[in-house]
């Protein structure tokens, strides 16, 4: 039985796409966003404690347009609702959501019967990638989101996983 050759362009391509995926996990530019209590600790994370840059993801974007991930930080109201899409709408591909917080998993504290004014999470209208549990979630939290998403775009894990509690041991 021969062994078939692979034509050369099809591995540089291959090769290509691993390099591309590498560079965009490594400098990730999240969007200036956040919608209410849970943008604070998203905050939190971009300071010399936590020091998001460690993992190349602290260049935070003024407008849609520059930006890759979408960290929805907070409570998605109804009226902000049309807000949020046109955001998520004028980034370009590739692009990324993580939901962080219960507000944006599932409306968190306000997900109860005669809501009308929250949505029950951002996946009921936006493609999320990584969620992030918490009322609201510590930075740590936020940051092995962020080494989730470097994880989903490479298909490898390169750092070390935080616990819950933050507490590396
Ligand atoms: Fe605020 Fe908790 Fe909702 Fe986060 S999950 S926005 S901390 S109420």
């Amino acid at each position: 039985m021969g062994t078939e050759k692979i034509p050369s362009s099809v591995v540089q391509f291959a090769a290509l796409d691993k390099l591309l995926a590498l560079g965009r996990a490594n400098s990730l530019w999240p969007m200036t966003f956040g919608l209410a209590c849970c943008a604070i600790e998203m905050m939190c994370t971009g300071g010399s404690r936590f020091d998001i840059s460690r993992f190349g993801a602290e260049v935070f974007r003024p407008s849609p347009r520059q930006s890759d991930v979408m960290i929805v930080a907070g409570t998605i109201t109804k009226k902000m609702l049309p807000g949020v899409l046109t955001l998520y709408d004028q980034m370009p591909e590739p692009k990324w959501v993580i939901a962080m917080g219960n507000c944006a998993i599932s409306g968190g504290p306000f997900k109860f019967k005669g809501n009308y004014n929250v949505v029950e999470g951002a996946d009921t209208f936006l493609p999320v990638d990584v969620y992030i549990p918490g009322c609201p979630p510590r930075p740590e939290a936020l940051l092995e989101g962020i080494m989730t998403l470097e994880e989903k775009i490479t298909g490898k894990r390169r750092w070390p996983r935080i616990p819950p509690d933050g507490v590396m041991s």
